[in-house]
């Protein structure tokens, strides 16, 4: 068993067992076995138990929100947006099975069809900054697709998935067909490289371990699906709304207490317009309410871990160029105040590694071509912003920036229905939108002769 604990509180809540080997085996052998069935069922029914885990999902929004303060501590407003995305996830993907289209291909002597095959077990990973939506982006698709899942948690925030487990047979979906197993990394999740039975994997976390993934995966030349790290920028020209950009800096890189893959954690502002994009944005991060997560004016909660609190302290030591600070709760809990770097140096560690916390490092730029070069100055392409009022230089840059996932005006990174995924170390292959299904099926070929 291993223990749970609420990171604003440093309290244990729940006790969650570590699966072993032979039980990930079991788990796996009955994912197999019950595949057969699984991608038999009716392109309609199977988008009907699709719908019914979505309405239960949705009906229990509220008691998974609460759940993920406690484990994760989200802030309410995050873990309410969390619980209904899964239950949107599943709704969307409910509407794949009938509309899983292979095509038919003009050929000489017959006709040429394909068809989009279920590629069997999958394995999901999941890391702890964003367990439910995460887990969902995986296994909607793969079951609307016909597949069979096996889910790993994170070690540290594995209670929202156990309880999607349990939703997915309350909503009738077959036993074996969605089995969430607890356990560690490296003995469940290593499992699922291993296991030949086991044809694709999903892995969401560090850049580090995902690489380990790839190659432990190339022996069987199973396919993966790796979304990683992040260390995105947020381009601000002076022609921009300088207001709104200040103001909406921070919420670009602080939600979730920066533990976000797509974090803007990086602040690139055009030199004329840095000293007043400074002030503007010192009032704003001022401004942000770092407290208790149950509260529903909460805006950040504390870090995940001690571990986590560690590894983002050690990023900022006493001799770094700290701007300006947010504030933040004393006491028990794993809390960081939001932390302005700046100006910062691209050749500096913390402005090419990932923090994972609340620190954000601020550049100075000259121009067009020197924003896009600091921009791709980087081992990552996850997410990013742009703010300018020219909608010309919006779409060059949005062009030159290599990263998967751009807001122009605005941070948003992810919407169920477009396409998410990074480029260069941030990870292969995309999820959600339209196309997600193509991660869960192989397309088979069929030849048919219509000679005498
Ligand atoms: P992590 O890599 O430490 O762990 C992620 C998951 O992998 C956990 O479930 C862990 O148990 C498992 N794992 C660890 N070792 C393993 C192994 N040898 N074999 C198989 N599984 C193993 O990452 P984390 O600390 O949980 O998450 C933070 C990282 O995730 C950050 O780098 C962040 O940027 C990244 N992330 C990326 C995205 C994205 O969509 N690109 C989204 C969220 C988080």
């Amino acid at each position: 068993m291993s223990d749970v604990i609420n990171p604003a509180t440093e309290q244990v809540i729940a006790s969650v067992p570590a699966a072993s080997v032979e039980e990930t085996d079991e788990a796996i052998a009955r994912a197999h076995a019950v595949w057969p069935a699984w991608r038999a069922v009716a392109p309609g029914d199977r988008a009907n138990f699709l719908r019914r885990f979505s309405d239960i999902v949705r009906d229990h929004v509220e008691e998974l929100a609460q759940l993920e303060v406690a484990n994760a501590g989200h802030t309410i407003g995050n873990a309410r947006w969390e619980a209904n995305n899964v239950a949107n996830v599943l709704a969307y993907y409910a509407g794949a099975p009938e509309r899983l289209f292979g095509r038919q291909i003009p050929v000489a002597g017959g006709i040429d069809v394909t068809f989009q095959e279920p590629i069997g077990v999958v394995g999901i990973i999941v890391p702890w900054n964003f367990p439910m939506p995460i887990a969902g982006w995986g296994f909607a698709p793969a079951l609307a697709a016909g597949c069979t899942v096996v889910l790993k948690p994170a070690e540290v925030t594995p209670l929202t998935a156990v309880r999607l487990g349990e939703l997915a047979l309350e909503a009738g979906i077959p036993e074996g067909v969605f089995t969430v197993i607890t356990g560690k990394g490296s003995v469940v999740g290593q499992r699922f490289i291993d296991h030949p039975l086991v044809r694709k994997v999903v892995f969401t976390g560090s850049t580090e371990v995902g690489q380990g993934i790839m190659a432990g995966a190339a022996a069987h030349v199973k396919r993966v699906t790796l979304e990683l790290g992040g260390k995105s920028a947020n381009i601000v020209f002076a022609d921009s709304d300088l207001e709104k950009a200040a103001a909406t800096a921070p919420y670009g890189v602080f939600d979730n207490a920066g533990q976000d893959c797509c974090a803007r954690s990086r602040i690139l502002v055009e030199r004329s317009a840095f000293d007043r994009f400074m002030e503007l944005f010192e009032t704003a991060v001022q401004g942000v309410r770092v407290e208790d997560p149950r509260l529903e004016t909460s805006e950040m909660g504390p870090l995940i871990t001690r571990a986590q609190y560690d590894t983002v302290a050690g990023f900022v030591p006493d001799d770094a160029p700290v701007a300006f600070r947010g504030s933040c709760p004393s006491g028990p809990g794993f809390w960081f105040p939001p932390t302005v770097l700046a100006p910062v140096s691209p050749t500096d560690r913390t402005f090419q590694e990932e923090i994972f916390g609340p620190v954000v490092v601020v550049t100075p730029f000259e121009d067009e071509a020197d924003a896009i070069r600091l921009a791709n100055d980087s081992d990552y392409g996850l997410s990013g912003s742009i703010w300018t009022r020219d909608v010309g230089r919006a779409l060059r840059v949005a062009r030159g920036v290599e990263t998967g996932a751009l807001s122009v005006n605005s941070h948003s990174s992810v919407r169920y229905w477009t396409p998410f995924g990074g480029f260069k170390k941030s990870g292969l292959g995309r999820e959600l939108g339209p196309d997600a299904l193509d991660a869960f099926t192989e397309t088979k070929n069929v030849f048919i002769s219509t000679e005498d």
